[in-house]
């Protein structure tokens, strides 16, 4: 039996004498039922720190990125980092349900390595899945737009720069592009799970787009070459999301 299939089961079997405390909490949001066994947030609006659905399924991104990739992916890699923040929060006596999962990457040096690799993967990835969607891309507009080709020149600029970090980061990590405090754009990369959002970032911002360059994110389909699958993400890039990120970040400011 599989592992989902397991905690479905055990979701099902204990969902009975949940189904009496939901009925009189009627503000209770939905439980995810596959992740929700991992959380120690039973009644949170929105729990973040479990792992979401995918809003497409695991072929919706071929054949850039392939099926199988993307189901180890959500179902193993992002899976075990989202339980292992849970294990740390327990362990580390972290209040999921008043501490934001910002709040905690913001202030991650206060916590251990554990906790600061697996916030660090939970976190980026619920990110990244949301940052592609099936092809053809889209082009970013508006703001967004001018803001790119303010920081970048054009559009074609700013991805050989953003290709280029992705490319050159030396193991595992990410590349980002980020609005940064006064608000302008700017490519960095980050070594494994660490965010520009953590206290101990080299590069500090807000990460409006971010792609996972660990060799689990692409090797079944392109082994060691990686600029290939960097290629290949911008077909896939979820512009509107991007822009409503962006939208977010600049209003708040
Ligand atoms: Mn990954």
């Amino acid at each position: 039996m599989s592992k989902s299939t397991q905690n479905r089961r055990q979701f099902i079997s204990t969902s009975g004498k949940a189904g009496m405390a939901l009925a009189a909490m009627p503000l209770m949001a939905k439980i995810n039922p596959i992740t929700s066994i991992h959380s120690k947030t039973k009644f949170s609006v929105v729990n973040e720190y479990a792992q979401q659905p995918l809003n497409y399924s695991y072929t919706a991104l071929e054949p850039f990125i392939d099926a199988m990739t993307m189901e180890i992916h959500y179902t193993k890699h992002a899976a075990t980092y989202a339980k292992n923040l849970a294990d740390a929060a327990l362990a580390e006596k972290l209040d999921t349900q008043t501490y934001s999962l910002t709040d905690l990457i913001k202030n991650i040096s206060h916590y251990s390595p554990k906790m600061r690799n697996n916030a660090g993967g939970h976190f980026n990835h619920e990110m990244f899945w949301q940052m592609m969607k099936p092809a053809p891309a889209s082009i970013p507009t508006g703001e967004l737009n001018e803001a790119i080709n303010k920081s970048f020149g054009s559009l074609d600029n700013f991805k050989t720069v953003f290709s280029d970090a992705a490319k050159t980061r030396f193991g595992s990590g990410w590349a980002w592009l980020i609005i940064k405090a006064d608000n302008t754009l700017a490519v960095c990369s980050t070594p494994n799970q660490d965010n520009p959002l953590m206290d101990i970032a080299e590069t500090k911002g807000t990460p409006i787009l971010g792609l996972d360059v660990w060799e689990h994110a692409y090797y079944l389909k392109y082994q060691n070459k990686r600029p290939d699958y960097i290629n290949a993400f911008w077909n896939l890039v979820n512009w509107e999301f991007v822009q409503k990120k962006y939208a977010e970040v600049i209003t708040k400011k």
